[in-house]
């Protein structure tokens, strides 16, 4: 195809097989495009929920499957029409690289939301056919509406994972008015509950955290904070009933939803973002009394995904990353599920040069 080339990747051929080296197609530049040559990739649960299409209903996976949404890199090359970045800028991609640009949603600022919004990977690829690839890759070609400037004191490895797991707990605190003098819980210390707790204190909240894990009691105290309850213990989850004002669930797998929404004070909320296969059972009653909400939130609008990369630079936050080379990608899923991660893997691309 003469307006495409060849990149290289990892993908998956099915929802069984390992992810292993590939070659795609990518377009070349357009006039809006920015060329990217990827230097991280954060490892989100999310990849690994969509290589083994473990979300057949809402979005099944077409394969390969190339994935990866938290991408830093260089850019390389722009097209004639780009005016905010030139080569050699330091920029990121995060889950959507397209949108329709006209619907309510897109004039919100509000691109996730968007009916054609163009998801980084398994989204219909409007330029080359097919689906899109996502950042387990040498490159990328991106619109420059949905490139992200990288604030420059910040460690590219520690950005990458900003870009999901960042924005998708930055999003709804900011929404939720997580503040000073606010209770705030976070469930789960993986990927997106580090983070969360992180902006939960850097906005002045009252942290808990809520894990699984009693080895990870003095990292979630390092990252900000204020107490740890280790949620299989019923007493430490029964002191806590009824006091909080926020609650953040990132749990990737089938957990009891109603222990957590007890800990809900008054017109209390608790944000799903984990993404389990099942659904949850709510129990009625869990809800009725303190009049309060469940609610969901996906990742985060561009401008407000500058918004949260320009608070990180403000005030020096970046992801906890473990940096792996991609041959070691299969194994970090199997880490990750089991709880084995602190708190994010990231891919260093420059071992993909050796495939
Ligand atoms: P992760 O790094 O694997 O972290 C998930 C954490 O959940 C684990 O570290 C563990 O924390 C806890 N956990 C795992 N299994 C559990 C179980 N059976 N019971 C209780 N707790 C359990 O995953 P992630 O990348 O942060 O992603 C989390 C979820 O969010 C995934 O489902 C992902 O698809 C979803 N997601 C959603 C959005 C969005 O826009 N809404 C964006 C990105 C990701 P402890 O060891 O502390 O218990
Ligand atoms: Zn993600």
């Amino acid at each position: 195809m003469h307006n495409a080339y060849n990149a290289k990747a990892y993908s998956a051929a099915s929802a069984t097989s390992p992810l292993a080296a590939d070659s795609i197609l990518r377009r070349n530049p357009t006039e809006r495009d920015v060329q990217i040559e990827i230097l991280f990739c954060g490892v989100c649960h999310s990849d690994l929920h969509q290589v083994r299409n473990e979300w057949s209903e809402a979005m099944p996976t077409v394969y390969p499957c190339v994935p990866g949404h938290e991408i830093v890199g260089r850019v390389t090359k722009v097209g004639s029409d780009v005016d905010k970045y030139k080569p050699g800028d330091l920029v990121a991609v995060g889950c959507m690289v397209d949108s329709d640009h006209t619907c309510p949603r897109c004039q919100e600022n509000l691109e996730q939301f968007c009916p054609n919004v163009t998801f980084t990977y398994n989204s219909p690829d409007g330029h080359l056919g097919g689906v899109t690839y996502g950042g387990y890759s040498d490159s990328i070609v991106v619109d420059e509406r949905f490139v992200l400037r990288v604030p420059t004191n910040l460690d590219p490895a520690g950005v990458a994972p900003l870009l999901c797991a960042g924005i998708t707990t930055y999003s709804p605190m900011r929404h939720w008015g997580v503040t000073k003098g606010k209770k705030v819980g976070v469930v789960g210390l993986g990927g997106l509950g580090h983070m969360g707790v992180i902006f939960a204190h850097a906005l002045g909240a009252h942290v808990v955290v809520f894990s699984t894990s009693p080895g990870k009691t003095e990292d979630a105290l390092r990252l900000g904070a204020d107490e740890v309850v280790i949620s299989r213990k019923a007493d430490e989850m029964q002191k806590q009933a009824g006091s909080f004002d926020f609650i953040l669930d990132t749990v990737s797998a089938d957990h009891d939803i109603n222990a957590y929404l007890n800990l809900l004070g008054r017109d209390g909320n608790i944000t799903l973002v984990g993404a389990p296969q099942k659904p949850l059972a709510v129990s009625a009653f869990s809800l009725l009394v303190n009049r309060r909400s469940l609610a969901g939130s996906l990742i985060g609008g561009i401008a407000e995904t500058q918004e949260m990369l320009d608070f990180c630079g403000t005030h020096n936050i970046t992801a906890d990353v473990e940096i792996i080379p991609i041959q070691k990608i299969n194994e970090a899923y199997e880490r990750l599920l089991k709880s084995d991660v602190k708190y994010r893997f990231c891919i260093d691309m420059a071992s993909l040069k050796s495939e």
